[in-house]
Parts: C-alpha cells; structure tokens; sequence
C-alpha cells in the first residue's frame, strides 16, 4: 500500500508504532504489523450535477481499517482538503475508539472532497446522494456505517438512509446503514451532544482527579461546530466558565467568561463566530495560548504541535477533536505535567450513541434522551476511569494508556477469530 505524506497518518502511525511496543510481549509481531496497515481502502470519482446545470467531478474515500471487532464505523467529513491518507489515519482513531469505549464496531471512516460552506442545501443534498450511490457497495450494517463528521450533519444521513431505502424500493431499511440521523427517522434523543457532553464528562473526571471541579474552571474550546459549540452549552450547564471560542473565522477571548446562549444564537443565524460582538479578537493561534484550566480543541488535527506546546498554559487538554496533538507535541505536555484525555477516549461519546442508535434501530426498539445519556455517562465515567488507572499503574501517558487497552483488544479478537487464509 502506496502513503503520501499526510501529517494525519504519521501521528496516527506514531501512536500505534509506541503502544505496539507495549504489548510485543502479549502478541506476535506480525499480528500487531497487520494493524499498522488498513484492511481496505477505496476511492470514487462522483460526478453529480449541480443547479448550475454542469456535472462536477468530485473525489470521495472509504477506508475500512479493521474489522476485528465488528463492522466498520465512522463519520464522513466533507472538506476541500481531506485525502484518502487523512481518512486512512481517522479510521484507524475509529479502530482505537470503539475498541476502548467497548462498542462492537471496527474502525472506517469517509472523504469528500468538497467545501461544505460553498455548496447550497440542494447542491449538498445531490453530493450526498451521489456519494451513497457510488459506496452503495460498500455501506451496509454489516460492512461500514457512516455517521457525521466535520462538514456533515443529521440531515445528511437523512439523505443516505433515504437513498438506500428508495433503492431497496422500501419505505425504510432492514438494519442500520447510517447513524446520526434525524430522530424521525430512526435517529435517537442525545446523539446530537453526544460527543460535545463526552468531552465535558471526560473533563470532570480529570478536574476531580487534579483535585478541583468544573465549577468556575476556565475553558477554552477551538471549534464551535457539533462538538465544540455542544461542549461549551454543556460547559456552562454544569457551572465551568468558558473564556474563549473560535471557528475558521473568527477567535475571542474574556477572561470574565462568554455568553455562549448569545453566541450560539449569533451562529444559528450567521453561520460564524465573526461578528458576534463579544471579548477580545484575538489571533487563531494566541486562543490556544491564553489562560485557561482546560483547552479542548474540537476542530481539526495538529493543533498542539512542538511549536505551542510549551506555551500552553490550560493544565488539562480534553481531545475534542481527533489527532489535535502531535507526538512531539505530547512528549512536552507530558514532561509539562499536562493532562491529556485522548482523543479515542475524550470524544467517544459520540461513537457510543450511535452504538446505541445502531441497536436500536436493528431492534426496532425506541429509546428516552433520559436512558441515552445515563448509560453515556456511565461509560465515558468508567473508561476515564479505567484509562487514569492503566496510566498510573503502568507509568504511561494517558494516550498510550489508552492506546495500549484499545489495541489490546483488537489484537484478542484477532486472536479469537484465529487465522484465514
Ligand atoms: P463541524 O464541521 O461541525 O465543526 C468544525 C468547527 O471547527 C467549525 O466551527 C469550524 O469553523 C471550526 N474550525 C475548523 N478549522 C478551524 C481552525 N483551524 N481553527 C478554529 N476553528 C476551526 O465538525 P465537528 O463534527 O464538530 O467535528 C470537529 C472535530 O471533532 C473533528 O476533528 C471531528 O473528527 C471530531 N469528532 C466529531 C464527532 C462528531 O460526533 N461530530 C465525533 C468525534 C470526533
């Protein structure tokens, strides 16, 4: 398998080649190899026709990593950058995330390469479906099912569960092709916070554990989309005051803290932060550099880098985001004495909802916002709880702390499922 040189797939590997060490004498070498590498990765030149009459020619990926576990699971992020590398290191996250927080899914993920802020609902919707019908092969509850991821959102897996369904000649689907969908139709109460409430959860615990609360603690959150704007409405729920927020255009800062009802209201409307007459305008890369107790990045990977790491004054980074931190950038933190929740852990909320979606829907059963979020919080609880106490007992950093316990499994269901040719 050719790479190119995806800054994405280099930490990815990074992590792995680390927490592979860790278990080499628990597993043989060729196992744990296997997992270097994705099980599958495909890519699709689409060609939908627009509302300006034209047909454009618009790559998309799918890449499937391992599907040791169960079927493969993992959002769709539609971005004019995004490449089938970006996509091979976010499906292997997927792999590392199920397998920690305990879902019965391997790791996938798709690319669209696309601009999701130049395209208009209809031109988006036409995308979307082109999309499906080109993976029809390849999305199947029992091979890969998609969710959202950035660029995406509920109405797009609408979309997809519509266009399978129609193509079945159905009115629905037998099973759950797609998760993150509108709630009438078979979507499920709490998976739009899911991942946002995750990150704040996970962040309780590590306050507590530092010895304090998420009373009055100062957050900064870089990303004021599904996950960042859902964590900073949870933030403020439960009594923590966030002091700064940014989205591509626009990064503020109060150290009095932000009125984040007024903020989400100023999104809703204008679709950007710009504008929202609030705080201090400060530059993207000062934000992450303020005082804080916690910075959560929840926008894109590669964020924390050696070049701010020693910077950064929060005292826990809670991994809104997948891949924000580099390696080079952890070993700092770590020699720091900052607290890193993972990634595969900190935004796993979002994963064990639509497990729950996908159980759901494949029982044609109905669950309560109320049953959703208490068994969400019990298990991001006891995750955190079982990563903090790996990394204490064995001295890791917390990510490999968790990498160690997901790749752990993975490798024990390789096992179990014994060899084919
Ligand atoms: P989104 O598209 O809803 O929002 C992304 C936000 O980040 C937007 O506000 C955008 O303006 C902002 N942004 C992008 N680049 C930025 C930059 N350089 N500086 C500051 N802000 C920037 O996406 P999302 O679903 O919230 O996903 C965000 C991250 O969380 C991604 O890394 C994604 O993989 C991860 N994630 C999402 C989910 C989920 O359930 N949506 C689950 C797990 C992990």
């Amino acid at each position: 398998m050719k790479y190119g040189n995806s800054t994405m797939l280099a930490s990815a590997r990074a992590n792995f080649d680390r927490a592979s060490v860790l278990l080499s004498d628990e597993f043989p070498s060729d196992l744990l190899q296997k997992l270097r590498h994705p099980k599958e990765r495909s890519e699709f030149r689409l060609a939908p026709q627009f509302s300006d009459g034209k047909i454009h020619s618009i790559d998309a990926f799918i890449v499937r990593h391992s599907d040791a576990i169960g079927p493969c699971k993992g959002g769709i992020r539609m971005s004019p950058m995004v490449t089938l590398d970006d996509v091979t290191a976010l499906a292997m996250e997927m792999t590392w995330k199920c397998a920690l927080i305990g879902v019965p899914f391997g790791g996938g993920k798709s690319g669209i390469v696309a601009d999701p802020l130049k395209l208009s609902p209809d031109d988006k919707q036409t995308l979307i479906r082109s999309f499906t019908r080109n993976a029809r092969g390849n999305i199947h509850p029992l091979i890969y099912v998609p969710a959202p991821d950035m660029g995406t959102n509920e109405r797009d897996m609408g979309h997809i569960k519509d266009t399978i369904s129609y193509s079945l000649g159905c009115a629905t689907t037998q099973g759950s092709y797609v998760t993150g969908k509108p709630i009438i139709m078979g979507g499920i109460p709490g998976r739009r916070e899911a991942t946002g409430r995750g990150v704040v959860l996970s962040t309780m615990e590590a306050l507590t554990t530092l010895g304090g609360g998420l009373k009055g603690a100062r957050i900064i959150i870089q990303g004021f989309g599904n996950v960042g704007a859902g964590a900073a409405e949870t933030f403020v729920e439960l009594g923590a005051k966030v002091v700064g927020v940014s989205d591509v255009d626009e990064a503020i800062y109060d150290a009095n803290g932000l009125n984040v009802a007024a903020l989400l209201a100023h999104v809703r409307k204008t679709n950007s932060l710009r504008g929202a007459g609030q705080g201090q305008v400060v530059s993207h890369d000062a934000l992450l550099e303020m005082p804080c107790d916690v910075l959560a990045p929840c926008a894109t990977a590669n964020q924390i880098t050696s070049k701010n790491a020693e910077r950064i004054q929060a005292k826990i980074i809670a991994e809104g985001a997948n891949g924000p931190t580099s390696p080079d950038a952890d070993v700092i933190l770590n020699q720091r004495g900052v607290y890193v929740i993972p990634d595969i852990l900190c935004n796993a909320g979002g994963v064990f909802v639509s497990y729950l979606e996908y159980t759901q829907e494949t029982q044609q059963e109905q669950m309560s916002r109320e049953e959703v979020l208490i068994r969400m919080d019990k298990r991001m609880k006891d995750k955190f709880k079982l990563v903090h106490d790996t990394a204490k007992s064995r001295k890791l950093p917390t990510r490999e702390a968790a990498m160690y316990l997901a790749l752990r499994n993975v490798c024990s269901a390789l096992i179990a499922r014994g060899a084919l040719p």
